[in-house]
C-alpha cells in the first residue's frame, strides 16, 4: 500500500507541485488546505496531471477540533510536510498578529497530533528569508539564523525553533527546507504559481508585463551594491523544490537521519541579479520586457544564494533545472491562464 503522507497547504504553489511529485513516487498525498490562498480548482488540476482523483480535506489548522478529527480519520500516516503558511512579507508588517496566531498555531497544532498519534517524520517548508543579509555568500546552514525585519521572516526563524525543541524530546524528527526562491511550474503548464491581484514576486510579474497585463516591470533598486545595482537571488525551478522532499522523505523513511533535527537549503548556487533574469527571460522567449528602475523596496536583501553542498551530499539531492527551463516553464503557465 502506498504510503500516507500528510500535505498542509497542499493546494498552495509549492504544495500542489510536491503532491505531483509524490504521487509520481509512489505515495499517497492526503492534502489539506483551508482554501484561504488558494482556489479549490487545483485539486481538479492535480488530478488531471496525474490522472486519478487525489484525497483533499478541507481543514483549519489553527482549529485544533478539525485536526484531532483530521488525525482521527487517517491515523495511518506515516509523516507530514508541513507548508501552509501565510507568506506575504508587505502584508505580515501591517498585520503581524494575523502572521504569528496562523503561521505558528498551525504548527504547534500539527505537532501535537504528531506527537498523539506517534507520527515521526516532518518535513517543514522554511526559507532563506531566516538568513537575511547574510555575512558571507554563498550561504551556509550553519549562518546566523537572523531574518530580515518582517513578521513574515520571524514565523519562520520560530517555527523551525518550535520544530526544533519539539525534535529534541524525541516525539518527532524534522528536515527544514530552506527554500531560495523557487519559480516556474510544471511542464504541463496546468499548475503553477496562482494569485490574485497584482504579484509580489519578481518572475510572475515578469510574465504578466509579458503577456501585456502589466504595462511595465519595476525594477526595485538600482544602487546595490552588486555588478549592475539590481538585486542578486538564487531561483530554483520549484519541481527541483517538489523533488527535493522526496528525498527529505526518503531519508527519515529510510532511518538515515543523524540528528532529530536537521536543515537543509534548497537552491542551485547560482545568484542572478534582477537585470539578468529579465535579459534572461526576454533570450528564452524572445519577448522584450519594458521596466524602469524605481526605489529599492523596504526590506530587500541584496544578495543571497545558496551553499547546497549539504543537501547534495545528506539527501543526495541536486536541482537539474536549468534558468531557461525555469522561465520557460513560468511563461507556459502564464500562457495557459490566458487561454482558459
Ligand atoms: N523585484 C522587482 N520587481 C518586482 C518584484 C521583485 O524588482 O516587481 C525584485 C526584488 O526587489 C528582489 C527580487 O526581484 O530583488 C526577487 O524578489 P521576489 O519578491 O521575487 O523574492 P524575494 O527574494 O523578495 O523573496
Amino acid at each position: 500500500m502506498s504510503k500516507k503522507i500528510l500535505v498542509t497547504g497542499g493546494l498552495g504553489y509549492i504544495g500542489s507541485h510536491t503532491a505531483v511529485q509524490l504521487i509520481e513516487h509512489g505515495f499517497e498525498p492526503i492534502i489539506i488546505d483551508n482554501l484561504s490562498e488558494s482556489p479549490i480548482e487545483v485539486k481538479d488540476r492535480i488530478e488531471k496531471i496525474v490522472g486519478r482523483p487525489v484525497v483533499f480535506e478541507k481543514v483549519e489548522m489553527c482549529n485544533k477540533d478539525e485536526m484531532n478529527a483530521l488525525f482521527t480519520k487517517y491515523p495511518d500516516l506515516e509523516g507530514a510536510i508541513h507548508f501552509a503558511a501565510f507568506l506575504l512579507v508587505n502584508e505580515s508588517v501591517e498585520k503581524p498578529l494575523k502572521y504569528y496566531y496562523n503561521n505558528l498555531v498551525s504548527t504547534i497544532n500539527l505537532l501535537e497530533c504528531m506527537a498523539a498519534y506517534k507520527i515521526r517524520n516532518v518535513v517543514f517548508s522554511s526559507s532563506c528569508t531566516v538568513y537575511g543579509n547574510p555575512d558571507k555568500l554563498p550561504v551556509s546552514e550553519d549562518a546566523p539564523v537572523k531574518p530580515a525585519e518582517s513578521p513574515y521572516g520571524n514565523t519562520k526563524k520560530m517555527s523551525e525553533e518550535i520544530l526544533r525543541d519539539t525534535a529534541a524530546t524525541g516525539a518527532v524528527d524534522v528536515i527544514s527546507l530552506r527554500y531560495f526562491n523557487p519559480i516556474g511550474a510544471h511542464e504541463s503548464g496546468i499548475i503553477g504559481e496562482f494569485q490574485d491581484g497584482p504579484p509580489h514576486h519578481l518572475v510572475p510579474y515578469i510574465t504578466e508585463t509579458a503577456i501585456g497585463k502589466r504595462p511595465e516591470l519595476k525594477i526595485f533598486g538600482g544602487d546595490y551594491n552588486t555588478p549592475d545595482g539590481t538585486c542578486i537571488r538564487d531561483y530554483i525551478h520549484v519541481v527541483d523544490i517538489a523533488d527535493a522532499h522526496i528525498y527529505a522523505l526518503n531519508r527519515m523513511l529510510q532511518g538515515k537521519m543523524e540528528k532529530s533535527f536537521e536543515v537543509y537549503n534548497l537552491g542551485t548556487g547560482e545568484g542572478y541579479s534582477v537585470l539578468q533574469m529579465v535579459k534572461a527571460f526576454e533570450e528564452a522567449t524572445g519577448i522584450a520586457i519594458p521596466y524602469r528602475i524605481v526605489d529599492r523596496r523596504p526590506g530587500d536583501v541584496e544578495a543571497v544564494y545558496a551553499d547546497t553542498r549539504l543537501a547534495n551530499e545528506k539527501l543526495g539531492w541536486k536541482a537539474k533545472y536549468s534558468l531557461v527551463d525555469m522561465l520557460r516553464s513560468a511563461w507556459k503557465f502564464e500562457q495557459s491562464l490566458m487561454h482558459q
